[in-house]
């Protein structure tokens, strides 16, 4: 066999092995008209090379961005140097029916490209070949995993029965606001409230009913925020809110207006009106302020000043509350 007759059998070959492989593959001129149209193409579009051969690639495949595609060909051209298109960039270029039984929630073929430019003997580039990889099963399981891990950290930081941020994530973002009012010379304030002779409640309706009281006081809490408060289940029946850039006064007027709809409020639960009503204390960020849990224990002596005045009432914190 002469080294020729050998080429051309290897270039059969390789013919064959394209035709075959699971990857797209189209060779183009510089005009985009489609020169090569291997098997993957044809099985997942319904077109034969026949039917492609020598068309423009924008006439036949209309979800093409002509714009972005020339572009990118455009920098082939010139630069003679491959490009590299992820499904995270663009999730398909040919939009191709997904099939596959594993990944079916997948609509369409999630796709990477490369587009490779084509050197001719004498080393001009006039011709490019893009590759389209399948990589659904990768997209739609990484896609998969992000969603739940979101759902897994909102899971994590929620209060499951009044679904209010739990203490943990409360804490960390009092903490936080803590920072933020100390470096930034902001002023925010902190809230503390809890839910007056709450074990009545309990001994007088059920627990059943109690749990009903706290997931309707959260309801109302979270209906009375701005999207920069954060509300959060401190305790068993206790709950604390941080008014960002909110002085004291202000933050009192907040909770009066709370307290009072408290108030007014009649939950029924189990055929029963309950009615009930919450203390609320109040500590403003001040700069004395040497940590977090300061502040939180200022709002927590405002609360019990409030307990001791009978109840049902806000107060905000001053120093001579501790005496
Ligand atoms: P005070 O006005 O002094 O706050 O009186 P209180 O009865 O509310 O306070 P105390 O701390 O004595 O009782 C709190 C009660 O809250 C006792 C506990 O059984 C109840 N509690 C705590 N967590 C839950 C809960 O998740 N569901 C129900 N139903 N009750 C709870
Ligand atoms: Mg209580
Ligand atoms: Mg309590």
């Amino acid at each position: 066999m002469t080294s020729e007759s050998l080429d051309i059998t290897e270039f059969h070959w390789l013919l064959d092995m394209l035709q075959t492989i699971d990857v797209g593959l189209v060779v183009m001129d510089r005009e985009f008209n489609i020169l090569v149209w291997n098997s993957f193409m044809e099985n997942h579009s319904g077109l034969s090379p026949d039917n492609v051969k020598n068309k423009s690639i924008f006439d036949v495949f209309k979800e093409i961005p002509e714009e972005w595609l020339r572009k990118k060909a455009r920098s082939v051209f010139l630069l003679k140097n491959r490009t590299f298109t992820t499904w995270e960039q663009r999730p398909y270029v040919f939009k191709f029916k997904n099939y596959r039984p594993i990944t079916g929630t997948a609509r369409y073929m999630y796709q990477n490209t490369t587009i490779i430019p084509l050197g001719s003997t004498d080393s001009t580039v006039n011709h490019i070949c893009m590759t389209i990889y399948d990589v659904t099963d990768a997209a739609v399981n990484k896609l998969a995993l992000k969603e739940a891990n979101v759902s897994l950290q909102q899971l994590s930081r929620t209060d499951q029965l009044t679904q209010l941020n739990n203490r943990g994530f409360w804490q960390e973002s009092m903490e936080t606001e803590f920072q933020r009012c100390s470096r930034y010379d902001s002023i925010s304030s902190l809230v503390l409230l809890d839910i007056d002779k709450f074990k009545d409640v309990n001994d007088q309706y059920g627990h059943q009913c109690g749990d009903d009281v706290l997931k309707e006081l959260s309801k109302i809490i979270q209906g009375s925020l701005r999207t920069t408060d954060i509300a959060g289940r401190y305790g068993g029946e206790e709950f604390g809110i941080i008014l960002t850039d909110t002085i004291g006064a202000e933050a009192l007027v907040f909770s009066e207006r709370l307290r009072q709809k408290v108030q007014a409020c009649t939950i029924k639960s189990d055929g029963k009106d309950i009615n009930f009503t919450i203390s609320v204390g109040i500590a403003e960020f001040n700069p004395l302020i040497e940590n977090h849990s300061q502040w939180l224990k200022q709002s927590d002596v405002a609360l019990y000043k409030c307990k001791d005045n009978g109840r049902n009432q806000c107060l905000i914190y001053q120093a001579d509350m501790n005496s």
